[in-house]
């Protein structure tokens, strides 16, 4: 045993073994070790091996998915190795002794899950692959619990923000692939030839056209993820859907940090609560949520699209009784794209059929009450056909399976009556069979006198009698025809020859009932999975209506108003607000104060000051939400908004420390803003709260000043640009098409009153102090900071110091001259810098290049 263990273990070596024995799982060695550690259980040892004892732990086989959950989790990877022959055929094949035959089924990893306890509902499971090939990126990604699929070339400086945007589970890539920080697993197979004659005989098509122009990385990385898939199955591939075609430019670029800080699926606490997903999502579906999340972790950039959702969400919002029936008849539907998933994956159940046959039966009667709707919106005829066409599987299905049929099929019992007369004689003769040892039970009873006695089946003896100890004593006479078995403590069992008679018959029309039942299964999978991919677009099209239903609900719960999408660079926004703060503000009792926004081509920068929690970063990031949730196709939390389609999105909010990456409050701050200067084109929109906060005030006044000229000059996005430092509210004379706002703040009887009112102009003067009161810093305190606060200011003002004295520092006279001095460095630094070409690295560096030419 030791040496089959260790032969398999050789194949799997960088996984966790669970080797099965019976009815559990065994895990040795160090894998026992580094299992018992993580699930907490006990660690024992078994025999010896090179004359160490073997340490051991095991998990039963009937509840390993948990156990698979937490490992899984806990960042390991498992192999399991079930037993590939029964007993009998090893004893045929080798006498007595000889060791059941095991073999790995199947590798467990992040991303290959299909189980329904390991998996989250709600959530897509991504898999994804790159490769590089040339310099290009080709990344590869399926979530095998519903058969999604997605090829696409990613521009290197995108790959980050191309990973955050799947959330993806395991990413795979070949050796020494360098292109991401993420945790990589290596693997093999990228190979784009081999990849394309293999994508040809999957999907059996001539030529792979049909989904678009692939280039080698993206044809690499699909064949890397298809052997990493054929690995995991151990040959046996998943149901995939035939690849969708991405492109970065498909979708709102969105970086890793900038997901982070607007707390878009996820929040910062890692949780989905408190984020603007939790904030938006009233789905009723799994699929729902999970379309809903994919949708705005990756806002549109064509219109056409985006209206054709917005004409689907405004339908359904518009007609509340629709509205209702549509979402009580979706709420009832079982998860088909993951039933699929499981019985595509060999681990189907008979439930999972009855799931396949109840939801396709619901889509049809959707798409019969949807039919008669009039001014249907052109979406809705598309997802229409996708809603029917699977009447004889739902038929085949409905005549086969009883209503609720079990999970496990072992102890069968999930084919209908009447569907196959074979089957019905079996369980005919079972039935039989057991009423004549119901009726032996009474005859016993009588002959033998023993009223208590009692006709039993367990797995050991199968079908025996049990009588009282004390009253055995008729049954153990030599010339009684019973038959001892067994004495336990109170109880003593017999056979009897017409009971292990009946007993066979039963067993034998069991074992067959059985077998024919198997065989059902396996006939009527096979028939499901021959539709796999209509199936798989019936689950996509009922998802879609949830998505847009749901958010129609909530556009109807909270008077959202449909956003209108243009192609101008603008950004206009009546009663904005922000779904997340406002359910917290709601909820503590507050109001929350809803603001416009206006920027567009002549003023699209703005720059707000107002003290410390006036509401800045709340409006900032509001803005930046609307905009996703618009061009996600919904509603939006706002009286009215006309929105220029953006293509990237950046958000640089707060100094949060990132000592997990090994980078200080300020360098991370640092390199996302430089990567902002770097990407943000005219199509953009930024906002930026508080940047340069992180160090000295000199320092971080003369970063903050550089960065709104830069974003303002050229990068000349949309911009909402928060700050504390008053000084930069000058720029205003200079910068035309920056203008000031203020969040409204006022003190009464010596308290400060906050607004959240975002009004014209700049900030009348700093609350900092009246802040630090309310947050409850001592009076002595706050005494202290109000005596240094007016030295400070005498002294400045003495001195023509920060504020007054600005134009006189090199940096500002530099900037303020510019137009005239031709000969300047600092521009032809900049002018010389290709800032497409530059990684973030990079742009911090010429960041320090420019300021170490300010200063010289
Ligand atoms: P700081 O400068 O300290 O970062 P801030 O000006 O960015 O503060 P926010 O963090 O946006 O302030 O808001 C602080 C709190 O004020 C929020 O948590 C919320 O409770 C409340 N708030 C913000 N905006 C509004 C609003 N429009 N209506 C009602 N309450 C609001």
């Amino acid at each position: 045993m030791m040496a089959q263990f260790l032969t398999l273990k050789a194949q799997a070596p960088d996984c966790l073994l669970f080797y099965r024995m019976g009815d559990f799982f065994e895990l040795f060695f160090e894998d026992a070790k580094a299992a018992a550690a993580t699930l907490d259980i006990a660690l024992t040892t078994r025999g010896e091996h090179l004359g160490q004892p073997v340490p051991m732990c095991g998990v039963p086989v009937h509840s390993h998915e948990s156990y698979l959950a937490r490992l899984i989790k806990g960042g390991h990877r498992v192999a399991l190795a079930e037993q590939i022959e029964t007993p009998e055929q090893a004893r045929a094949r080798g006498g007595s002794k000889t060791l059941v035959a095991r073999g790995i089924v199947r590798i467990v990893t992040p991303g290959t899950l299909t189980e329904e306890v390991l998996l989250d509902a709600r959530a897509a499971n991504w898999l994804v692959a790159v490769a590089e090939v040339g310099g290009a990126i080709g990344l590869a990604a399926a979530d095998i619990s519903t058969g999604r699929f997605e090829i696409a070339a990613v521009p290197p400086v995108a790959l980050e923000a191309e990973l955050a945007r799947l959330d993806a589970a395991e990413v795979v890539a070949p050796e020494g692939f360098a292109g991401t920080h993420r945790p990589l697993t290596t693997a093999t197979g990228f190979d784009s030839a081999a990849a394309e004659r293999r994508l040809k005989t999957l999907f059996q098509v001539a030529t792979l056209d049909g989904w678009g122009e692939f280039g080698r990385a993206e044809l690499a990385a699909a064949g890397g993820l298809l052997a990493y898939l054929d690995r995991a199955g151990q040959g046996s591939l998943p149901f995939l859907s035939p690849p969708v075609r991405r492109q970065a430019s498909d979708h709102m670029m969105i970086d890793a940090a900038t997901r982070e800080s607007l707390e878009i699926v996820c929040s910062t606490g890692g949780s989905r609560k408190g984020s603007l997903l939790d904030a938006v999502d009233r789905t009723v579906t799994g699929a729902g949520a999970r379309m809903l999340a994919g949708d705005l972790a990756a806002p549109l950039t064509d219109r056409a699209t985006i209206d054709a959702r917005l004409d689907l969400v405004g339908f359904i919002h518009d007609d509340g009784d629709l509205r209702a029936r549509l979402r009580a008849t979706l709420r009832a539907l079982p998860d088909i794209g993951r039933a699929l998933g499981r019985l595509a994956a060999g681990r189907g159940s008979p439930r999972d059929l009855a799931q396949l046959r109840d939801g396709l039966d619901q889509a049809f009667a959707l798409h019969g009450a949807l039919e008669a709707t009039a001014h249907r919106p052109a979406l809705l005829d598309r997802l229409q056909p996708a809603l029917t066409g699977h009447g004889a599987l739902i038929d085949r299905l409905q005549r086969a399976l009883v209503p609720a049929p079990p999970i496990d099929a072992a102890q069968g019992g999930y084919i209908a009556e009447g569907y196959d007369p074979a089957l019905d004689a079996l369980r005919m003769r079972g039935g039989e069979g057991r009423r004549a040892i119901a009726a032996l039970e009474a005859q016993y009873r009588a002959g033998t006198g023993v009223a208590q006695l009692k006709i039993r089946h367990n797995n050991v003896l199968g079908f025996h009698i049990e009588v009282p100890a004390k009253n055995a004593d008729p049954l153990m006479r030599a010339d009684s025809g019973f038959t001892h078995r067994q004495t336990l403590a109170g109880v003593v069992r017999f056979n009897a020859p017409e009971l292990h008679e009946q007993a066979t018959h039963v067993g034998q029309a069991g074992a067959h009932a059985l077998a024919a039942e198997a065989a059902h299964l396996e006939e009527l999978t096979a028939l499901a999975l021959a539709d796999a991919r209509a199936i798989a677009a019936t689950a996509d099209a009922l998802a879609r209506l949830d998505v847009a239903a749901g958010l129609a609900e909530r556009a109807a719960e909270g008077g959202w108003c449909r956003p209108v999408l243009v192609d101008h660079p603008c950004l206009e926004v009546a009663e904005g607000r922000h779904p997340v703060v406002e359910s917290a503000v709601a909820a503590s009792g507050g109001r929350f104060v809803a603001n416009d926004c206006r920027l567009g081509v002549d003023d699209r920068l703005w720059l707000v000051t107002g003290p410390n929690m006036g509401g800045k970063s709340t409006f900032l990031r509001q803005n930046a939400a609307i905009l996703i949730l618009a061009q996600a196709g919904a509603f939006v939390p706002a009286a009215s908004a006309t929105l220029g389609l953006c293509d990237r999105l950046f958000s640089r909010v707060g100094a949060s420390d990132n000592l997990a990456r090994g980078r200080s409050t300020f360098m991370v701050e640092m390199v996302e803003t430089a990567a902002i200067l770097a990407q943000a084109t005219e199509r953009s929109f930024v906002i930026l709260d508080e940047v340069g906060r992180g160090t000295s005030t000199y320092d971080g006044l003369a970063i903050a000043w550089a960065v709104v000229e830069a974003v303002h000059d050229v990068n000349r996005c949309r911009c909402l640009f928060a700050t504390h430092y008053h000084e930069l509210t000058r720029l205003a004379e200079r910068l035309d098409a920056l203008s000031l706002r203020h969040v409204r703040a006022r003190e009464w009887k010596g308290e400060l009153v906050l607004l959240h009112e975002v009004a014209a102009g700049p900030a009348d003067r700093s609350y900092g102090l009246a802040v630090a009161r309310l947050a409850g810093l001592s009076p002595a305190v706050i005494g202290r900071a109000r005596e240094v606060l007016k030295r400070l200011e005498a002294g400045r003002a003495a001195t023509g110091g920060l504020a007054a004295g600005l134009d006189d520092l090199p940096l500002f006279a530099a900037a303020a001259q510019a137009d005239e001095a031709k000969a300047d460095p600092l521009r032809d630094a900049l002018a010389a810098a290709d800032a497409d070409a530059l990684t973030p690295r990079e742009a911090l560096e010429l960041v320090y290049r420019l300021k170490a030419l300010i200063a010289d």
